[in-house]
């Protein structure tokens, strides 16, 4: 199967060779003809399967025959868990529509409302949002939904894992009734399948990647270690290896920069990625990474959900999940795509009974491999100063680098959303209902 095959049109044929891609991946195969159809979609596919081209080139061919959307409309809508996710497929929809004359935008929490606002004033075909602000937004009458021909909900697992589900009600409400939906999600719990009852009409149902199976391009493997040696040894992995990039998972936030910081401090560059980080530090860390500035990204399970960096090749756990799946959701961020990757995991005694539970859900035994030698890293104590930077990092949700204009309280939820922290109550409801009062901030560019 060739992309031509699929009844995409020229201006969309030329945006993927330009990505330089070949061949449909089984689900871009299944599910564009689909779409392109007008049908509706309910996929079980995780990142790393090529799913946003799946919905994003066919909903782009979809919408270049027809108007464009008028002031303060749109036309597509995506939701997404995450800032980060929203970012990644807003950037897949101007890379894809680059040779069609459509307009697109993202929106998410956590950084000022007013150029979003600003963006979405001409009107845009393609917005892709996170729940929490897009309805601040409605809210503000910054968009209106009644142009809206499809909804596209990526990774609606993750949502409703975030607390997002009354707002996606809520937003499901406001739209037209003629509409396609396309729905995605890795896994089909029964709140998904509660939630697609209603809402798609007669789906094609496409399943690519089994639940609980290990891409097999992953080389995966174990060194049972001693807690204490545990940096050391990361650190002479990526030495004397000489990887470039290494995506590394800990379990908590607080041990992400405590990570990074003692990598740093022992030459090798690193950078912490989490929900406490600020947006900007996020987004620099990222770029960095990508842009092999930095060897080593330490991240938690969240901050890396939808995390699109190609080709990884090279993921650690450095601490093993206590939730079996997400082992096969970190390991999916190698091997990606057709590539090849590597996936080790340092366990220490006391993880042993997660070890076993990962290995009985991928139903293999992972090789363990023979410790290298390598000198212990002379860490330097910790000043006073990092144990409490440290600390604060570890609290719930506070913004960071608070600017002169305090952040609304919308502001705050949506940077609990998107930092993946359960919503606060109250804002679940109120962001949806009560309009508020806003201050402009510093202005900041939209896609
Ligand atoms: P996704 O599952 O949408 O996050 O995509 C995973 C990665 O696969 C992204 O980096 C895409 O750029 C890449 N990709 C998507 N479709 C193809 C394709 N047909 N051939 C090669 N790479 C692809």
């Amino acid at each position: 199967m060739i992309f031509s095959e699929l009844g995409l049109s020229e201006p969309l044929l030329r945006a993927i060779s330009e990505q330089g891609y070949e061949i449909p991946t089984p689900i871009q195969a299944q599910a564009i003809p689909a779409v392109l159809s007008g049908r509706d979609i309910m996929a079980a596919a995780q990142t790393g399967t090529g799913k946003t081209a799946g919905f994003t080139l066919p909903l782009l061919h979809r919408l270049s025959s027809g108007h464009r959307a008028s002031a303060n409309h749109i036309r597509a809508l995506v939701l997404t868990p995450t800032r980060e996710l929203a970012a990644q497929v807003g950037e897949s929809v101007r890379d894809y529509g680059a040779h069609l004359p459509l307009s697109s935008a993202v929106v998410f929490g956590g950084v000022s409302i007013n150029p979003q606002m600003m963006a979405l004033r001409r009107g845009v075909d393609v917005l892709v949002a996170t729940p929490g602000r897009l309805l601040d937004l409605y809210n503000q009458n910054a968009v209106k939904f009644t142009q809206v021909e499809m909804l596209v909900l990526d990774e609606a697992d993750r949502m409703l894992d975030m607390g997002f589900i009354r707002d996606i009600r809520r937003i499901l409400d406001l739209l037209p009734k003629r509409r396609q939906n396309l729905l995605f999600s890795a896994t089909f719990s029964d709140d998904i399948v509660a939630l697609t009852k209603g809402l798609l009409h007669n789906p094609l149902q496409i399943s690519v990647s089994p639940r609980n199976a290990a891409a097999p391009s992953v080389t995966q493997s174990v060194y049972m270690v001693d807690k204490t040696q545990k940096t050391a040894l990361l650190s002479h992995l990526v030495r004397s290896n000489q990887w470039e990039q290494v995506l590394v998972f800990t379990r908590t936030k607080h041990g992400a920069n405590r990570l990074a910081e003692k990598l740093e401090r022992d030459g090798v560059t690193a950078a912490a990625i989490h929900g406490n980080k600020s947006q900007g530090a996020r987004t620099k860390a990222l770029a960095d990474f990508k842009q092999n500035n930095i060897r080593v990204l330490v991240a938690t399970d969240i901050a890396a959900r939808g995390l699109d960096i190609e080709q990884l090749p090279h993921v650690v756990n450095f601490e093993l999940p206590n939730i079996s799946e997400d082992y096969v959701h970190r390991i999916g961020r190698t091997g990606r795509a057709g590539a090849t990757g590597e996936a080790i995991s340092l366990v220490e005694p006391e993880e042993y009974k997660f070890l076993q539970g990962i290995e009985k859900l991928i139903k293999q035994k992972l090789p363990r491999e023979a410790l290298p030698v390598f000198s212990l890293a002379p860490v330097r104590p910790r000043t006073e100063e990092e144990v409490k930077a440290d600390a604060e990092a570890e609290r719930p949700r506070r913004p960071q680098h608070r600017p002169a204009n305090r952040p609304t309280k919308s502001q705050k939820t949506s940077n609990r959303q998107g930092a993946g922290l359960p919503p606060v109550k109250r804002a679940e409801g109120s962001a949806a209902s009560k309009p508020r009062r806003r201050r402009p901030n510093k202005p900041q560019a939209v896609a």
